[in-house]
């Protein structure tokens, strides 16, 4: 079993002289600093004193500027490095590793790389710590500030800072304890005490691997001594359980719900508790793609499992141990930075990316705007590209979610304008409550009812059962005809029966929703729900809405079968394409055909029939009547105690 992060599996040794060994801890660091300040010369040096660098390559490079007539530049051998790193497979793997007695360190999104901020931001480079680099001369610039208060968003805290090019000063300790003094005011304004302030030459390697013979003033670290001197974050496998879902495969009759491990450990037999749906289930089996079962897993690993129940659960999911489970909310503050050529604007919406969910949020309030100058905030409706925010997001549907503070990897997202990522922050729920324990409370009260009035009550009074028929079919397929029609007809024997359709519910209790996507997925949702309730007070509920994916309608089989196993019943209502086109009772498909209607199921967007329908009418060929009494028979054997004459 292995408890390696895999994300850092894919860092590339920088040349055969690494001694980077494949199972000792790897720490990631990252190097800020106002450009110029001479970042890629510390870690050019760093690497050549700690004796990682490819052999021959600074004797090379020294000719080459020898013969050109160039002064010889650290940063121009980090530049030849990196390009041939960047030929290969990814330019995201391109960290540059070395390793001390203590520990391995990888450095990652090396100096000047194009891709520093939106790595940093979207995590897609997560550092563990920081050394902040300054130029003695300067002092602190615009980029050491904004950089410092990046590693704050980003919860990057332990900082050495590395005071450079003390030749230009003559070693001289006044200078360096005024930029000091500077640098660490700014720092513990935004909450970060640094580890060391150190003062380097680092073109001359003064006190980056060894120590200085020009600055006998200064007692503390070197800049890889202060490495060794921070502590290695706690092991994801030691944290909570969170196993994001992937994906749930069907294989005969098992459902496989697959994802890697982010955090934790897993075996079998543990009870999982799946958010947002709050369902749980034990796990049954670990599979293995590549060999026997496993008994046990753990963070880093991606594997698929198989649960004790037959239990509905989506992609986006999040598994942890009951015990621990993640947030619920709709709401949150987050920390954000912004990268987008468009400014962020409040009321605008945007594509979240947590996890492995991707849903839409608003952008309920900017809070304030932050001038990482000067550590000013102001009001705004919007933020500019680079700028720093803290916002408040909101989401239709519930997300789990943890805080940064507990969980630095699933604390933080993504926001996608358009199809470009254009922000990350990190998720702080000061403020919101956890809405798992509402959603709790809610079902208890519902489970005082039942007690009161039983169900069998109900059945015996109505001489019939409740439950729902759900019509799903192409447009024009006969669905809200032979809904009004059955309705009509059952109504008159005598049975409590109720059609929800597309306009008793949009114009109320779906007044809120659109027809995007989402909106149309929330509908189903919550018909699927009001559907379930009716067939709870004893009603044969007909919905008549295209419902044209499969996921939509398993989610209201579930809704309704929460009640009892069997009430809910699918119902497809075939036509092909072309008699519902030529039908078009409504002229729809003509304006899904002139380009008027985007998205028009079976023109522009899909339908999945139904698996295995509990009842198929196919409509074509026969009359409404013979359609309706299709459905009214298969309503007598299913769900009367005493079918009763027909009229
Ligand atoms: P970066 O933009 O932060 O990566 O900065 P570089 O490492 O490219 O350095 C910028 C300039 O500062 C280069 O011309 C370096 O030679 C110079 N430099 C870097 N370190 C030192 C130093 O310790 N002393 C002096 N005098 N110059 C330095």
């Amino acid at each position: 079993m292995t408890v390696r992060d895999t994300s850092t599996a894919a860092v590339q040794p920088l040349g055969d002289a690494t001694p980077v060994d494949a199972m000792r801890d790897v720490m990631n660091i990252v190097m800020v600093g106002h450009v110029d300040h001479g970042k890629s010369t510390l870690v050019g040096r760093l690497i050549n004193d700690i004796g990682a660098m490819p052999e021959g390559k600074v004797e090379a490079l020294r000719a080459v500027c020898k013969s050109r007539g160039m002064p010889f530049e650290w940063g121009f051998l980090m530049d030849a490095l990196q390009g041939e790193r960047d030929q290969g497979v990814t330019i995201d793997a391109a960290h540059i590793r070395f390793a001390t007695e203590r520990r391995d360190y990888a450095i990652i999104d090396a100096p000047g790389h194009r891709e520093f901020l939106k790595n940093m931001v979207t995590g897609a480079a997560s550092a563990e710590a920081a050394v902040l680099l300054i130029d003695v001369a300067e002092g602190v610039r615009e980029q050491t500030r904004r950089h410092a208060y990046l590693l704050h968003l980003l919860g990057v805290h332990q900082v050495a800072v590395a005071i450079s090019k003390m030749d230009l000063v003559d070693f001289a300790q006044p200078r360096f304890d005024e930029v000091a003094a500077e640098c660490r005011d700014y720092l513990a304004a935004i909450g970060i005490e640094a580890t060391a302030f150190i003062p380097v030459a680092a073109r001359d390697g003064d006190n980056v691997v060894d120590g200085s013979q020009r600055m006998d003033w200064y007692r503390g670290p070197t800049v890889v001594g202060a490495l060794d001197e921070f502590d290695a974050a706690p092991s994801p496998v030691e944290r909570p359980l969170r196993l994001p879902l992937q994906a749930v495969y069907r294989f005969d009759d098992r459902r496989i719900l697959a994802g890697r491990i982010d955090t934790g450990r897993l075996a079998v037999g543990d009870e999982l508790l799946f958010s947002p749906s709050n369902k749980t289930a034990r796990v049954a089996t670990i599979e293995n793609w590549n060999g026997p079962a496993l008994s046990e897993a753990s963070a880093g690993q991606s594997v698929g499992i198989t649960l004790d129940e037959q239990i509905f659960v989506e992609r986006g999911e999040v598994a942890s141990h009951v015990e621990d489970p993640p947030l619920e909310t709709n709401v949150f503050r987050a920390h954000l930075f912004w990268l987008g050529a468009k400014p962020l604007v409040q009321g605008q919406r945007y594509k979240l990316k947590l996890n492995t969910t991707e849903v839409p949020v608003e952008v309920q309030e900017i809070e304030r705007v932050i001038d990482t100058r000067d550590l000013g905030t102001s009001e705004a409706d919007r933020v500019e590209r680079n700028g720093v925010a803290e916002v408040v997001l909101r989401s239709p549907a519930l997300l789990p979610l943890d805080e940064f503070a507990t969980n630095p990897r699933g604390g933080r997202f993504v926001l996608v304008d358009g199809y470009q990522i254009a922000g990350g922050g990190i998720i702080n729920m000061e403020g919101y409550p956890d809405q798992r324990s509402l959603i709790t409370v809610m079902g208890t009260n519902l489970t005082e009812v039942e007690h009161r009035v039983p169900l069998e009550a109900r059945i015996t009074r109505n001489g019939h059962r409740g439950g729902v028929l759900w019509f799903t079919g192409l447009s024009g397929s006969g669905k809200s005809t032979l809904a009004i029609e059955v309705e009509h007809r059952l109504f008159r024997k005598g049975y409590q029966t109720y059609v929800l359709d597309g306009d008793n519910v949009r114009a109320g209790l779906n007044a809120n929703l659109g027809f995007s996507p989402d909106d149309r997925a929330e509908n189903i949702r919550r018909v699927g729900e009001v559907a379930a309730l009716f067939s709870d007070a004893g009603f044969i509920v007909i919905s008549a809405f295209i419902s044209p994916y499969r996921a939509d309608r398993a989610r209201a089989r579930e809704a309704a079968e929460a009640y009892e196993v069997g009430r809910f019943h699918e119902v497809y209502i075939s036509a092909d394409l072309k008699t519902c086109e030529d039908r078009d009772p409504k002229g729809l498909y003509k304006r899904a055909r002139a380009g008027e209607i985007a998205d028009f199921t079976g023109v522009s967007a899909p339908y999945e029939p139904p698996d295995a329908a509990d009842l198929e009418v196919a409509t074509e060929g026969e009359s409404v009547a013979q359609s309706a009494q299709h459905i009214i028979d298969y309503i007598e054997r299913h769900f009367v105690l005493d079918p009763r004459g027909a009229t």
